[in-house]
């Protein structure tokens, strides 16, 4: 289906900043992508447009009551000149389950994927090549309506930015220590835990502040109800590795469904790997650690792909994992996942979307 997504090119392009200063989510890009909402004309108005300010009214929603939602995922440069996205239509579904969690209207997933590649397109220069880098890509909705009722918004827009971020490893994949939360918690079943809006990570920033004075770069989330159960590390799904088994928290209603754990999962099956999604608490954790069988361990997301926990700090106690090394196998689902997304593996689960077609023709 053809979309008509007007755009009006910038007539003062940035400069665009040197591979090695980009970080991760500093620099942004010439153009925005721009769609309203209003309950009267449903989504309307699709455009590409310089990247400015947004004007919004100060009794807007979201700033009241946090109705909005977001996604991340990347656009990847290939040594010969491709640009390709990472499973794009997994974002685009997730972005509607987590609209629909927060009575957001949902968004036709063909005209989000036209417009983020139109988006990408107009600003391909801005693609990042070296190792490691890639153009991060964050669309997100907020609700616009100017009025202080707590019911949803009658109007809303939905934004595409775009931002050329740096290798997360600049000294190569290392293994970070990780605080495990008891006191506070991130979500709940029931609550906006397997939503991707913004409220969560306000919810975090408290134990993370915590957490890295302590000299720890991340917590690791118990369950909201028990404070037992193993949920997520930072905004990461997380993977332990005991005895020749993978393990997984089973998807159970209050954490993400990160993009990256089904990635990850898939390969592992594809590899003949046994995994297991199921519940698993942190003392199964402990005791694994003492017997000799807690092997590795690791989180997933979109930003560093595989981080490898090498120590767990429980109840005053630091539990090492591997030495603090890098695992075999964290090790290496991080070369064959960075290496499919940046075109130098094979991608046998037909993960990545190739937009150099559109791109020779549309440059
Ligand atoms: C985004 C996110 C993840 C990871 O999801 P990916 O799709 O793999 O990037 C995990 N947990 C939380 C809380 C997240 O926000």
């Amino acid at each position: 289906m053809a979309h008509s997504i007007s755009i009006e090119r910038t007539v003062h392009p940035k400069q665009k900043p040197a591979a090695d200063q980009l970080g991760f989510g500093k620099y942004f890009t010439d153009h925005m992508f721009i769609m309203d909402y209003d309950a009267a004309k449903g989504w309307y108005d699709p455009r590409i447009v310089p990247y400015q300010p947004i004007v919004m009214d100060p009794a807007a929603k979201v700033f009241h009551y946090g109705q909005t939602v977001f996604e991340g995922l990347k656009a990847y440069r290939t040594a010969d000149e491709r640009i390709l996205l990472f499973r794009p239509h997994r974002n685009f579904q997730r972005l509607n389950q987590s609209n629909d969690r927060l009575s957001i209207p949902p968004i036709d997933e063909d005209l989000a994927l036209e417009a983020l590649q139109q988006l990408v397109l107009a600003d391909q220069d801005w693609i990042p090549s070296a190792e490691g880098t890639s153009l991060y890509i964050r669309p997100f909705v907020i609700a616009t309506e100017a009025a202080l009722g707590v019911n949803p918004s009658q109007q809303y827009q939905f934004i595409i930015i775009l931002s050329p971020v740096g290798s997360y490893y600049k000294e190569g994949i290392k293994p970070v220590p990780i605080h495990v939360e008891s006191h506070y918690v991130r979500a709940v079943a029931g609550g906006v835990g397997t939503a991707k809006t913004a409220g969560n990570y306000a919810a975090g920033l408290k134990a993370q502040e915590h957490a890295s004075a302590n000299g720890y770069s991340q917590v690791l989330w118990l369950d909201g109800v028990h404070r037992k159960y193993i949920e997520e590390v930072g905004s990461m799904n997380v993977f332990f590795r005991i005895g020749d088994t993978v393990v997984t928290p089973a998807l159970n209603g209050s954490f993400l469904a990160g993009i990256t754990r089904e990635s990850v999962l898939q390969l592992l099956r594809h590899w003949n790997i046994p995994v297991e999604e199921r519940t698993l608490s942190i003392d199964e954790i402990v005791e694994a650690h003492a017997n000799g069988t807690l092997k590795e361990a690791f989180g997933t997301g979109t930003a560093a792909v595989i981080s490898p926990i090498g120590e767990l700090f429980w109840q005053g106690q630091a539990l090492r994992i591997g030495e603090g090394q890098t695992g075999e196998l964290s090790a290496k689902l991080y070369h064959t996942v960075t290496g499919i997304q940046k075109g130098t593996l094979e991608d046998p689960l037909e993960w990545m979307v190739d937009m150099t077609k559109q791109a020779s023709v549309l440059k």
